[in-house]
């Protein structure tokens, strides 16, 4: 039997990975499952799939949790610490589905198992790569990706010698808002940009869609993960979503990677991997779909695009304040403080703001560096003085 967690397990990732890992559960010992607010949902999956531990992030709802855990032998736990010693206790496979940042902790101790950690959480990578992928080396752990741009571009790889990578393309719907005019996008409301045209996710990212940042955050992880200098690395808008990546070798040819928007795919691959079962993922009439579209995303509408490469060039710490100015910014954007389009311009001020600073370019970087520069972004990106 597979020893697995689930970290974010009541999450979008979460629950597409608790149906395959259903779908054949004796063949899982399942260890810890972790959600924040959604308790009844965390308390019934881990008495499904008998677990051995259930953890809420929110210390204030252990209680509630107990409670809903009474009577079937599921532990119940609660809290940043608890968090930590759920990924300590040893497991084989490990699902980092966390939201944001709170990943990042949890997911690097889960690597001293040296097992496999399938990576949605690509904050990880975008604030502290070089921490992420120097403590899978130390304790030979692997790590697969489970954004479908990334499951994608791996999956094209395989078999292929790093030197003949000529450029990777990743592709991006738009999201919601991408056939608005320009000046109606200042007034997107919340509801307006948590709407995606293909995929079925959770709201943050859904709206990080809208703006790109997701793809921003998409671009950064390509490179922390694949080593790919930011000169080459690409993304096209797709508005079909069926192609999610494509990878273009030194002799010309493109290799592209396609498939239903259904995260359950790079979920399995990197769950089965380095087998290909079968999945329960609609499969693709070419026929049916009869056009694919591509378009250069416009510099105007997603400034976010822009900001990425900046980070991406300048590296250090600069990931780490960009994911933490993006999700305060986005906080405020669905507090209904600031607009759609103010994200962008907050990302870019925090960003300015540390620019010649010391501590962007300190090397190396530790978790301490990360986790201070990330409440420090956070803070100042809610300060007036950034509006
Ligand atoms: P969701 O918002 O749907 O789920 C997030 C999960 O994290 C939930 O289990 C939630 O618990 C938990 N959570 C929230 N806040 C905290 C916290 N502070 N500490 C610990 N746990 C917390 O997110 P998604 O599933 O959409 O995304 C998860 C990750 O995967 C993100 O990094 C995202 O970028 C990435 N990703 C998502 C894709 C998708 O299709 N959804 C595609 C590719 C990557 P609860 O719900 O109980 O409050």
């Amino acid at each position: 039997m597979r020893r697995v967690s689930v970290f974010g397990a009541t999450g979008s990732i979460g629950q597409n990975t608790l149906d395959l890992i259903a779908r054949d559960a004796q063949a899982y010992d399942v260890i810890a499952l972790t959600g924040a607010g959604n308790i009844d949902l965390l308390a019934a999956d881990a008495i499904r799939l008998r677990a051995e531990v259930a953890v809420t992030a929110d210390e204030t709802r252990l209680g509630q949790l107990k409670d809903a855990l009474s009577g079937s032998g599921v532990e119940a736990a609660a809290g940043a610490e608890a968090l930590l010693q759920a990924a300590d206790r040893p497991t084989d496979w490990c699902m980092s589905a966390i939201v944001g940042a709170a990943g990042l902790a949890p997911g690097l101790r889960a690597l001293r198992h040296g097992g496999t950690l399938a990576l949605a959480n690509k904050e990880s990578l975008v604030c502290a790569g070089p921490i992420l992928m120097a403590e899978a080396a130390r304790y030979g752990a692997r790590i697969l990706p489970v954004d479908s741009e990334h499951s994608a571009v791996f999956q094209a790889l395989v078999g292929e010698a790093p030197d003949a990578v000529e450029k990777i393309i990743i592709t991006g719907s738009g999201g919601g808002l991408r056939d608005w005019p320009l000046e109606r996008l200042p007034s997107a409301k919340p509801e307006d940009a948590g709407s995606h045209p293909n995929w079925d996710m959770g709201q943050r990212i859904t709206i990080d869609s809208a703006s790109m940042f997701n793809k921003g955050m998409e671009l950064i992880e390509t490179k922390e993960f694949f080593g790919t200098p930011p000169g080459g690395i690409e993304t096209v808008i797709h508005p079909q979503s069926l192609m999610h990546a494509l990878v273009q070798f030194r002799d010309g040819a493109l290799m592209a990677h396609l498939g239903a928007p259904d995260m359950r795919h790079a979920i399995g691959y990197a769950l089965h991997w380095p087998e290909r079962r079968d999945l329960p993922v609609a499969r693709l009439d070419l026929a049916t779909v009869g056009q694919l579209d591509f378009l250069a995303p416009d510099p105007a509408r997603y400034p976010a695009i822009g900001l990425a490469y900046a980070v991406m060039q300048g590296g250090g710490l600069r990931g780490a304040v960009f994911n933490a100015a993006k999700e305060a910014a986005l906080d405020l954007f669905l507090d209904r403080q600031i607009a759609f389009t103010d994200m962008a311009r907050r990302v870019d001020a925090v960003l300015n703001h540390y620019e010649g600073q010391s501590c962007l370019d300190a090397a190396p970087i530790t978790l301490d560096m990360v986790q201070d520069i990330d409440r420090e972004a956070r803070a100042l990106t809610r300060s007036d003085r950034m509006a």
